[in-house]
């Protein structure tokens, strides 16, 4: 079985993957303590994260083996994240799992989160390229071109907020507390998609990048004309979601690309699966609990690291806060 990590933010995640020979990847656990401490302070406070990593993590590992019924003997490989995110609280796991990783004497492996939030949804169908990959998260709203297997060429991004971003911001203002993606999904289901007028973001513009920030202030000055939290929610998610199908339709037209891999915290959404599993492109996402962070993922990416005969990574390698997964010139 090969373990994934990742503490790359305010989640300490550990997940664990069966990999047969010549079969698909299985997820035979996936464990994630998502730390509270933060909530007072309205943000993430960094130095905090890493110390509830600290004391989480060794438990959080048990935990994943429990679900896995596995000891320690059966890890064959460990993967762990070593960027982009918070540094300190990337360190904890990296660390960790290099440390586990010597002590049972089996590869390591320093995995890219991005990868592993578009591996997320190798639990679900087997990643075949060339596919387009759509991470819709927190930090990032990027579209990548997958023309072979780990090879990624960043064709789009936002220009300003990422999606995720949007969701939590809105649902913020409109008082419906947080985390904000569930808090809209779930108010959207009674508000009317027709209840605020959202302008449609870049519309007219060419390329594939996002933007998010025009319809964060939008709703702010809706909110102040008396709008109400259902419709904001509605009308927003209505409007996100077709900006967001828009642009990777028209990627897969020119590129004629008929997958798209759809992941990150935001791809939890149903009206955005919804939209996106009907508009005649062959929609993946991760299975359910594997959207936002969790171990499971960069487990996954890990094995097809290993698949793919990518060789382990040495001990040393570090971690940092800003590492592009772009490896092919866009
Ligand atoms: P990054 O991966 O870019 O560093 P992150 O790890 O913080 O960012 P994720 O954990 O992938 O991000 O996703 C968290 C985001 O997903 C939050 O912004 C949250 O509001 C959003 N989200 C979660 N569930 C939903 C949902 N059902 N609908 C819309 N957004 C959602
Ligand atoms: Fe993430």
């Amino acid at each position: 079985m090969i373990l994934g990590i990742d503490t790359s933010c305010d989640d300490t995640g550990v997940g664990l993957v069966a990999l047969p020979a010549g079969g698909r990847a299985e997820v035979r656990a996936n464990r994630i303590w998502s730390q509270v401490v933060h909530a007072r302070y309205g943000g993430v406070m960094p130095e905090l994260a890493s110390r509830e990593h600290v004391e989480r993590i060794d438990a959080v590992m048990q935990d994943a083996l429990a679900e896995a019924g596995a000891g320690v003997g059966d890890i064959g490989a460990v993967a762990a994240t070593a960027g982009p995110g918070l540094v300190g609280a990337l360190l904890v796991g990296l660390m960790y799992g290099k440390g586990l990783a010597q002590g049972l004497g089996v590869p390591f492996y320093a995995a890219h989160h991005l990868e592993g939030h578009i591996f997320a949804a190798a639990s679900e169908a087997e990643l075949e390229a060339p596919y387009l990959a759509l991470v819709v998260s927190g930090g990032h709203t990027h579209l990548f071109d997958v023309a072979a297997a780990g090879e990624y060429r960043l064709i789009g991004a936002t220009r300003d907020d990422a999606a995720g971003e949007a969701f939590d911001k809105i649902a913020r203002l409109a008082g419906l507390g947080y985390p904000g993606g569930p808090a809209i999904s779930e108010a959207a289901r009674r508000g009317d998609p027709k209840g605020v007028a959202f302008k449609e973001p870049m519309l007219g513009q060419a390329g594939y990048d996002f933007s998010f920030s025009g319809l964060k202030t939008a709703a702010l000055l809706a909110h102040r004309a008396g709008a109400s939290g259902e419709d904001l929610a509605a009308s927003f998610q209505a409007v996100a979601v077709k900006h967001l199908l828009k642009v990777t339709r028209r990627a897969a037209a020119d590129l004629g690309r008929r997958t798209v891999v759809v992941s990150g915290g935001v791809a939890a959404n149903a009206a955005l699966r919804e939209a996106f599993g009907a508009s005649g492109l062959q929609a993946v996402f991760p299975s359910q609990g594997l959207n936002t962070d969790n171990g499971a993922m960069i487990a996954l990416a890990g094995a097809a690291a290993m698949r793919a005969g990518r060789p382990p990574s040495r001990l040393d390698a570090g971690a940092a806060a800003y590492v592009p997964l772009a490896n092919v010139d866009g």
